[in-house]
Order: C-alpha cells, then structure tokens, then sequence
C-alpha cells in the first residue's frame, strides 16, 4: 500500500507534535510531505529533518527561514491544497486555520480538524465547501471523535442526544469570588491535558465547551437542544451517544489526543497502536458526573446562546474570546474580564450579516477591535 500523504498545519504546537509522533509510528500508512508552523524555525527544521517533506511552510520569521521554505499566510493554503497530499491535520490555533480548511475541503481533501475555531466560525461554509469538492471534515477534539466512534455507521436519525464532557477546568470547585481573582498561572494549570496556552484558558473560561457544542452541532447536523454538557473531571469518558431507543453508548480511553489525531487519519478503519496506556476501569475509578455550574462559568451558556443565534454571532463569539484571551495572557485584563469581554461584544455586534466569507472575517475583526477598545 502506498502511504497517504499528510499535511500537518501548527505542527509546532501541542497538537501538531503529538500528531507527528503518531505519524512517526505509522510510517507505512502515512507520509508526512508538508509542514507549516507560525514560528519556532528552529522546532521546524528538526521536524524538516526528520519528516523529509516535500514542502515546508513558515507564516512569520521571516528573518529565519529555512532554505526552500515557502513564507506568509499563502503557505497555509499552498500546503493544504497539494496534490500530494490526501489528508490536511489542521492543527493552528485560531481563526487563522479558516482560509487552510476551506480550500482543503474544496480541492476534496480530507480535514483532520482540531482547529475547532474554524468551524465554529464558519460552519456553513465548510459544510459548502465540502459538497463543492468532496473534502470532509473528521474532528481530532476528543469529544467529537468520541460522537463519531459511537454513532459509528448508524443513520444520524438514530441519535436522539449527544453529552459532551468537560473536564470542569482548574476552577471547578472554586467560588465565584475566587474565579474573579484567578491568576494567569492558576488558569494555566489544566487538571488533566496539557495543551497550547489558548485552550488551556478556553478550558478555564468553559468558552472551549461552547466551541465544542457549536462544532458538534455542524459536524452532527444536530440542533442545540440535542447537545447537552455534563462535568466529568477525570476525563476518561469522552462522550456520550444516545441513541433513540434509550440506549446510551460512551467512548473511553485514559486522556491522550495521541488517539483521536490516529482515528481522525484512520476513520472509519482502525488500526493497531499499543503506544496508549492500558484501560483498567479499577484504576479509572471512581468515574463521577457532575452538572455544569453556569452562574460561575457565563462564557458557556453565552456561546451556545450564540450557535443558537447563528449568523454572525458565533463569528464574534470567537473572535471576541480570542481577542479577550489574548489580552489575558497578557496580563492586560482579569479573568472576569474575559466573558464580560464577550458578552459585551456579542450584545454590540451579534446581529450582523454572516453569511459570506467576508461577512464573517469584518464580523470577526469587529469583535477584535470592539475588545480592543474595551479594554
Ligand atoms: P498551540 O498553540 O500549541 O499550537 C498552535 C500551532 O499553530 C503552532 O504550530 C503555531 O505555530 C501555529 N499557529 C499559531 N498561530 C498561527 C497563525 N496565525 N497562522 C498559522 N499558524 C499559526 O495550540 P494547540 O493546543 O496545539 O491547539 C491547536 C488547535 O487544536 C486549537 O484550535 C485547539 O482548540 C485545538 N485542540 C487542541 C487540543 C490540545 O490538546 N492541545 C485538544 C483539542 C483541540
Ligand atoms: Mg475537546
């Protein structure tokens, strides 16, 4: 067998390494022949050396770049658009991954999408773009390649109701006056991933839950009401199906995205891999399922209400956060200030147009400068 060529966009990040180790090991299946980083020359050309693709691409640093390397924005496209290529990972934070997934999903490509942002702030577009060239899209984000393991190749019209776990973040158990005085170095201690620096707030914020929905929503082609979020803080349950007779089915594993990176190349086939730790449910235990505490975490319910919304309003939810994230990191604004951020955009901004491409990019920019000038 020929091995599929793939490309690995952010292959410098948390996502994107963990993605080429998974590739290292299944060299007969899969080879990687193009890599694009934001920066990090350095991390890139050990990648260059090991990897041998035929394409490298560096969006910034233009003082370091390697020889051969293609630069800019373009690269993104350029490498998701090769002929060589079968499989994109999309793996970049941010809404900068948009123009990469759709012109991967027209040129009939598949999408190992981890860059949820995309989706989240363009879903219909990417499902346009996957009728137009015959692209699809299967999630490398834990929960959604759960949804997509159990549903399996039953009819969607089997599904009654998806629960998508959270792992509660490092605030679950604190008090609302505590949460308003979080540090950046409490939000960055994730109980149980290690991520990129974004998420990881996302994951603090529970707005990482509300990207979740909306892009279960897209991918699924479920409506908000069937999409419901339960806290489950050892992160072994990935999520659950139930199905229309009653019966409920749940995708477990210790937490690696080692795994759901192999699945989303490998889906619907599986293939062997013994590098994931054993499962020994006596050692998981205890198991334990708690309900979402809204009233501390507002930037959840304020996401979802935007999915529901639609148009341009979950364009701005995302981009508000980004940017709001962004100024957190920082230390230019409270943890508070994240969702009052949002909220505050939202309320401003989320009626307007959304539909073309154009319409969502001047949505987005709107809520970046609204936060801007917030704050
Ligand atoms: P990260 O910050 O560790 O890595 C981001 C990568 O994208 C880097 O290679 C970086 O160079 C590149 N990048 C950043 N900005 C860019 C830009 N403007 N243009 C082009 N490339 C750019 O992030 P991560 O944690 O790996 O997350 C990547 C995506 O995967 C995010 O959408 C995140 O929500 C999603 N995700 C991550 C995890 C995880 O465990 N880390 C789990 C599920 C989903
Ligand atoms: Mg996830």
């Amino acid at each position: 067998m020929t091995p599929r060529g793939v490309a690995v966009l952010g292959s410098t990040g948390s996502i994107g390494t963990t993605a080429l180790r998974v590739l290292s090991r299944h060299r007969e299946a899969f080879q990687v022949v193009g890599l694009t980083a934001h920066t990090n020359a350095k991390l890139l050309a050990e990648q260059q050396r090991h990897f041998e693709p035929a394409f490298v691409g560096l969006v910034n640093d233009s003082g370091s770049r390697g020889e051969g390397w293609a630069g800019g924005v373009q690269c993104l496209v350029e490498a998701a658009t090769r002929d060589d290529v079968a499989i994109v990972i999309n793996a970049i934070v941010g809404t900068a991954g948009l123009d990469a997934t759709l012109a991967a999903l027209r040129a009939g490509k598949r999408v190992a999408l981890a860059n949820k942002e995309t989706l989240v702030m363009a879903g219909a577009l990417a499902a346009e773009a996957c009728a137009e060239g015959g692209g699809e899209i299967v999630p490398v984000d834990s929960e959604h390649s759960a949804i997509l393991q159990c549903i399996g190749s039953r009819p969607r019209s089997d599904v009654r109701r998806v629960i998508l776990t959270a792992s509660g973040g490092p605030f679950r158990g604190w008090d609302e006056a505590q949460i308003l005085n979080a540090r950046l170095e409490d939000a960055l201690k994730h109980p149980t991933w290690e991520m990129g620096r974004k998420i990881t707030i996302d994951s603090a914020t529970l707005a990482n839950k509300a990207l979740e929905v909306i892009e279960a929503h897209f991918l699924f082609g479920l409506p908000y009401d069937c999409i419901d979020v339960v806290v489950h803080p050892q992160s072994i349950v990935h999520s659950f199906v139930e199905f229309v007779d009653g019966s409920v089915v749940a995708q477990m594993s210790q937490p690696t995205m080692e795994l759901p990176v192999l699945y989303a190349l490998t889906h619907p086939e599986r293939v062997a891999d013994d590098s994931a730790m054993p499962f020994d449910p006596v050692s998981a235990s205890p198991i334990t399922f708690e309900a979402v505490a809204h009233e501390r975490f507002p930037a959840l319910r304020m996401g979802i209400d935007a999915g529901k919304r639609g148009g341009s309003a979950p364009a701005v939810y995302n981009a508000a956060n980004e940017q709001a994230v962004a100024f957190f990191l920082e230390g230019r604004i409270s943890f508070a200030d994240i969702p009052r951020g949002i909220g505050s955009a939202l309320d401003r901004l989320g009626q307007l147009a959304g539909s073309t491409r154009e319409d969502l990019l001047a949505a987005d920019a709107a809520a970046r400068k609204h936060i801007m000038e917030l704050f």
